[in-house]
């Protein structure tokens, strides 16, 4: 089946089942994302779980900045048993372009969402009774039945209701509300990479509650908590379904945080061209302000990839011609860097990699988001749609 999208400013992709997509309009900068390496990482992190326990993959954020659609649709292809996201814009989103595994909304709703949600057969969180209740108006106006996921706040203190107050709650929306039906429970790690003890503290508490509730035959199907810490790191959390966000694109929240499995590697790749070389001579300026002065004299270049594009202020090098040159001033449309270590062997038009691998250096994107006291995901995110992401297989 060919499936069209439009996905962005300049680009209309193309997804065939084994083939993707040209951009027709030839940019000078552009995000690649290898797909492959999606369905490798995805295989090696299933292969960390039981074979009966599911896996959410979380796409919030445009899938960590990823491209939702053409993630999702990998991913469904893949047979990932549901999607999690976190704003009825994005769970709207993966329906109007067809996905038809569910969608869990991993954060609250507000009560005007209610119709939304149920029409569109998407599987909210649930911790209040008045969202309860507009969920169950909906689903009796609309002739249907809403699926939720009841959320227990066994420590983070964002949201979920208390573990000691959730049997009394599902009891009653199994009483009060008959088209709402709990199918999912879970909650969420506080700090699952640095603090054990109080992993181990939310993990108890959580089983303490299942228990509970299947001494009362009300324990909903699917108990889940771990998301990637969890999933690497705690295998007694994998219950009925993990959310998997960051290692399934490759990445950490910052360089060398967890072990990453082997073979799980990021997806992404950013490039620009060199769009001018200039010469400046000691004393000159070399863009806006007294940012960068020529100490000596000093040949520059301006790579196409700037803050409109993303790039936040103080990234500190890219890759030309094969080695790390600094940058030295920033623009909304470029970055200027200082190539005149390297000046005889640069053309304009050649290509600088920004995040990636260029001869024998590589960039990744938690080092460069640790000069910017960041992380990975952050950055990924920050990159803007006239960036045409071009997905591939190898
Ligand atoms: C974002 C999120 C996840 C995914 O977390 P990662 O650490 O990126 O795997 C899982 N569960 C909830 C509730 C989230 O908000």
């Amino acid at each position: 089946m060919k499936r069209k999208i439009t996905y962005n400013l300049t680009n209309s992709i193309a997804i065939d089942e084994k083939e993707v997509l040209k951009y027709p309009i030839p940019e000078i900068n552009e995000m690649d994302v290898n797909l492959s390496q999606l369905q490798r990482n995805f295989n090696i992190i299933r292969n960390l779980l039981k074979p009966e326990t599911k896996i959410m993959v979380v796409l919030k954020g445009d899938a960590y900045g990823h491209g939702m659609v053409p993630i999702a649709y990998e991913l469904e292809h893949f047979k990932c048993d549901a999607f999690g996201v976190v704003r009825l814009i994005e769970a709207f989103t993966l329906r109007e372009a067809s996905i038809k595994i569910p969608i869990i909304l991993l954060a609250p709703i507000i009560p005007s969402q209610a119709s939304w949600v149920v029409k569109n057969n998407i599987t909210p969180m649930v911790d209040n009774e008045e969202i309860v209740k507009a969920l169950y108006k909906s689903a009796l106006a609309n002739h249907k039945i809403v699926n939720v996921h009841i959320k227990i706040n066994t420590g983070l203190n964002r949201y979920g209701i208390e573990p000691e107050k959730a049997t009394e709650f599902i009891r009653r929306i199994q009483q009060e509300y008959p088209k709402v039906i709990v199918e999912g429970i879970y909650t969420h790690f506080q700090d699952a990479e640095f603090n054990s003890e109080f992993t181990n503290k939310q993990i108890k508490s959580f089983n303490k509650v299942l228990r509970q509730l299947a001494e009362e035959n009300l324990r909903p199907s699917i108990a889940h908590a771990a998301a990637s810490a969890g999933i690497l790191m705690y295998p007694e959390s994998h219950y009925d379904m993990v959310r998997c966000g960051i290692i399934m694109y490759g990445l950490e929240h910052k360089e060398g945080e967890k072990n990453l499995p082997r073979g799980v590697k990021q997806l992404v790749t950013l490039k620009a061209r060199i769009i001018r070389i200039q010469s400046l001579k000691a004393g000159e300026f070399g863009g806006y302000g007294s940012k960068f002065i020529a100490k000596k004299d000093t040949i520059v270049a301006i790579v196409a990839l700037g803050y409109g594009d993303g790039v936040s202020r103080n990234w500190k090098e890219v890759l030309i011609a094969g080695r790390r040159v600094p940058v030295v001033n920033y623009f909304m449309d470029g970055l200027m860097v200082d190539i005149s270590d390297i000046g005889e062997t640069v053309r304009e038009f050649d290509e600088a990699v920004i995040i990636g691998t260029q001869g024998t250096e590589s960039i990744s994107w938690e080092e460069a988001s640790k000069y910017l006291g960041s992380y990975a995901d952050e950055q990924i995110q920050r990159i803007t749609e006239r960036v045409p992401k071009h997905y591939f297989y190898e």
